[in-house]
């Protein structure tokens, strides 16, 4: 089966972890604030801080921003479930922002007027939460001037969009933002197994980070309420969580940041090359936003009207031929556990549309073009 993603791991990255089990450390130690800087560095930010996935760093950057009950935080359907359910964690609701059909992220038109009629019912979000879907960027400065307007804080999920760009900035650089989540996990642009990264350039924030990832506990004194009572002194002071990196993990990403322009570059070589060979079938490809560059972490096409199979046949159909396609994203508001917080199908029509037609080709950094070619013939056999 060609999957529809996969890690790229080399001997530099098995080295790199290999000296982390001979060395004193395996849970964090001098790895991850590596792991962090080589991370902060590529992305332009001040600060990251590395933990076990990027859905303990959506929770944790939702905590630090003091998302709690009775606040709202807003993403959109087209999304894996962990973009929502970190507002779940804190107690707080989910609401969502339909999607734009043609960049398929966040729809900057919906966001305003949804801002607009809950200014008047008293309801705005605390937390808005744009999804950089399969690594092409959200309209950031848009929304950057609503949270303004508005005063809700931005976490960009980047999940699929570490090494992306936006109008000259590296996607994760926190400019328009107040915090930026990165996964790591295998099926993602660069991995540690499984691992997250939450970035930003607010220097109480990331204090707030550093301890929740860690029990709420520190060691450093001028973050203790009380004077220190020796060198085997640490004080809570919050709830925190048990979220923390290994450093088998943070040497992975470590060797695995060093490849990430390399392997980006692959992605964007063979999205090219669909682009290429399916653009006379009858499919909607990938719209590319002017002025950014995606990361590729999803290669997605729309089945258009005039193919007379159901996504499902299609989908059936490349499956047998041994092509591993998937599907992203079931909208989030249809999930049951959704369903039964009043969600309902049909409250996000454009979501809605888009999952109906939608198939997720084969895209990774190791994928070869005779297995890519393999596909595009398949797929061209089966729709035409
Ligand atoms: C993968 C993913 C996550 C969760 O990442 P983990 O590291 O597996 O926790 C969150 N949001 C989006 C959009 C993702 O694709």
């Amino acid at each position: 089966m060609i999957p529809y993603g996969r890690q790229s791991i080399n001997e530099a990255d098995i080295q790199a972890v290999v000296e982390v089990l001979r060395s004193d450390y395996l849970t964090q130690g001098p790895a991850v604030p590596r792991f962090e800087q080589a991370v902060a560095g590529y992305c332009g930010a001040p600060y990251a801080v590395a933990v076990n996935s990027a859905t303990s760093a959506l929770h944790i950057a939702c905590l630090a921003l003091g998302l709690q009950p009775g606040d709202q935080l807003w993403t959109v359907p087209n999304t894996f479930v962990a973009s929502a359910n970190c507002a779940l964690y804190c107690g707080a609701k989910v609401d969502f922002v339909d999607i734009d059909p043609d960049s398929l992220n966040l729809s900057i038109g919906h966001l305003e007027r949804k801002l607009a009629a809950s200014e008047r019912d008293g309801k705005l979000p605390k937390v808005v939460v744009p999804v950089h879907f399969s690594g092409q960027p959200c309209a950031m400065e848009e929304i950057w001037k609503l949270s303004k307007r508005y005063g809700f804080y931005v976490i960009e999920d980047a999940s699929h969009a570490i090494g992306a760009s936006y109008h000259g900035h590296k996607v994760g650089d926190c400019a328009f933002s107040h915090a930026t989540v990165l996964s790591f996990h295998p099926v993602k642009i660069v991995t540690t197994g499984e691992g997250g990264v939450v970035l930003t350039a607010d220097t109480g924030l990331h204090d707030r980070l550093k301890l929740l990832r860690n029990h709420g506990i520190t060691r450093e004194q001028r973050l203790m309420l009380d004077p220190s009572e020796g060198p085997w002194y640490y004080q809570q002071v919050a709830l925190g969580y048990n979220y923390r990196m290994t450093d088998m993990q943070a040497a992975l990403g470590v060797s695995q940041m060093l490849r990430l322009d390399e392997l980006v570059g692959h992605r964007r070589f063979l999205a090219d090359r669909y682009d290429q060979k399916l653009g006379s079938l009858p499919l909607i490809l990938p719209r590319r936003s002017p002025g950014c560059e995606s990361a590729w972490h999803l290669y997605v096409v729309q089945l258009a009207a005039a193919v007379r199979k159901a996504r499902r046949a299609v989908f059936d159909e490349l499956r047998a031929e041994g092509i591993g396609v998937n599907v992203h994203y079931i909208p989030v508001h249809t999930q049951p556990h959704y369903r039964n917080l009043g969600f309902a199908p049909g409250d996000f029509p454009a979501s809605e549309a888009y999952y109906k037609a939608a198939i997720s080709l084969p895209l990774y950094a190791g994928l070869s073009e005779r297995d890519q070619d393999f596909v595009v013939a398949k797929l061209a056999n089966i729709i035409d």
